[in-house]
């Protein structure tokens, strides 16, 4: 398949951070070519770009896909009574079909506003590649790990079934699976070491739960004399290709000790600010120690949307306003967390988070055409501070379009909105 995109302004998120105006050639799965000059190649799918960005597609670092079946379900209530009383007993009663709707409908808000590969864990997270798969966006896929039964398997079975999903996946395309041991807090030093074995014997990343709250830090202090990053040392889980969602209470030791190991944060603001724990990633820190960040939405039940330009957004200011300092993190930065930063987390840096010929092309288009990205002095700032996830026009991964201009060509938005609907109010009822 190939594909031309004409006369666009290309944010190429390079080492250099160069903005071309120009064209953009696909072949296959590649960036065959950026030219200032205009190509003449025939193509499959011919795209105008006149007043349109062109772009990385988003990478979320962390989410629980299906979770957007929960959206909007408990809002404004304590954490505790959030879990206990509405999330927990919801997923009990979870199934693969349920999972399977509540996927499809994260994959087309996720292509809608232009996220092109995520960072998932969860559950029935076969169930997730197969769906994801044919709506044609990246995954690397949690398979998630705790003591007890999950709504899928009984904790006995769990190990093995992890080490199959593992074996299965491992060499698509698509879909890079992950070892998600879900948190210290859930896990016992013993489960954690067994996720640390299977990601060790297949060399895949393990993603968990990490200083979410003050709570946890207080818990696992009590528990085991250690803090969480220190306990996850102590286990061997700190180490290259481990991404920590959250990070919202870690020390500037910790950080030290981060860096030396070598793992990655996902940073999900929204989710933080919504749930209201207080503590969020020093991203500054992070940054001017050297480790890899990148940025997360969380679940939808958490946020309460899986929209990354609004992502961006909350983490600027976030930063900004606790510090006083409107030069922390700047636009620039924050786009290239979103983009550059969530490449380098999940060890993809070598293939995505930047437009450069040979790179695989996962990227998105942005309408400038509107009333609120009207005049245009900066785009970074625009993708930043004003742009809205629907303003995303076309998204194209791994050199497929799945969205052209606003449509979709891989899945069926009508048919999915109306099962979620009946399937999200089946299970809470
Ligand atoms: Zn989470």
């Amino acid at each position: 398949m190939s594909v031309l995109i004409k006369g666009a302004t290309i944010l190429t998120q390079n080492d250099a951070r160069q903005q071309v105006h120009g064209d953009l050639y696909i072949e296959d799965h590649r960036i065959v070519q950026i030219s200032k000059k205009p190509l003449s190649v025939e193509a499959d799918f011919k795209i105008h770009g006149t007043k349109h960005l062109v772009l990385p597609g988003f990478i979320n670092t962390h989410t629980h896909l299906p979770m957007t079946l929960l959206r909007g379900y408990g809002d404004d209530m304590l954490l505790q009574d959030w879990l206990t009383k509405r999330i927990w007993p919801v997923e009990a009663q979870l199934t693969k079909k349920r999972i399977q709707s509540g996927a499809q409908l994260g994959l087309l808000e996720m292509i809608a506003s232009g996220t092109t590969a995520y960072l998932d864990m969860y559950f029935f997270e076969d169930a997730i590649a197969r769906i994801t798969e044919k709506a044609g966006v990246r995954a690397f896929l949690g398979f998630g790990l705790l003591d007890f039964d999950t709504p899928e398997f009984p904790a006995a079975e769990l190990f093995p079934q992890c080490e199959g999903f593992v074996k299965h996946w491992k060499d698509h395309d698509l879909v890079t699976p992950v070892v998600a041991p879900h948190s210290t807090y859930s896990c016992s030093p013993e489960t954690l070491q067994r996720a640390l074995e299977i990601a060790t014997k297949y060399s895949i990343p393990l993603h968990t739960h990490c200083a979410e709250t003050r709570d946890e830090v207080y818990d696992t202090q009590k528990k085991y004399g250690m803090r969480p990053v220190e306990h996850l040392k102590h286990t061997g889980l700190l180490r290259q290709g481990m991404i920590l969602a959250h990070c919202g209470w870690i020390t500037k030791s910790e950080i030290a000790e981060m860096k030396a190991a070598g793992v990655a944060v996902s940073h999900c603001p929204v989710s933080n600010m919504k749930i209201a724990t207080g503590g969020f990633a020093p991203v500054p820190e992070l940054l001017a120690a050297g480790v890899p960040v990148g940025l997360g939405t969380d679940g939808a039940a958490s946020n309460n949307t899986l929209d990354m330009m609004e992502t961006m957004k909350f983490t600027a200011l976030m930063h900004k306003n606790h510090r006083w300092d409107p030069t922390i993190l700047p636009a620039q930065t924050v786009l290239d967390l979103a983009t550059r930063g969530g490449a380098a987390c999940l060890g993809a840096q070598q293939t995505l988070g930047s437009l450069q010929e040979g790179k695989t092309a996962d990227l998105i288009m942005v309408d400038l055409h509107t009333p609120h990205l009207t005049p245009l002095h900066d785009a970074c700032s625009h993708l930043v501070y004003a742009a809205r996830g629907t303003d995303v026009s076309t998204t194209i991964v791994h050199g497929k379009p799945l969205m052209v201009e606003k449509k979709f060509l891989t899945l069926d938005p009508e048919k999915i909105m109306e099962q979620a609907q009946k399937d999200a109010q089946e299970l809470t009822s």
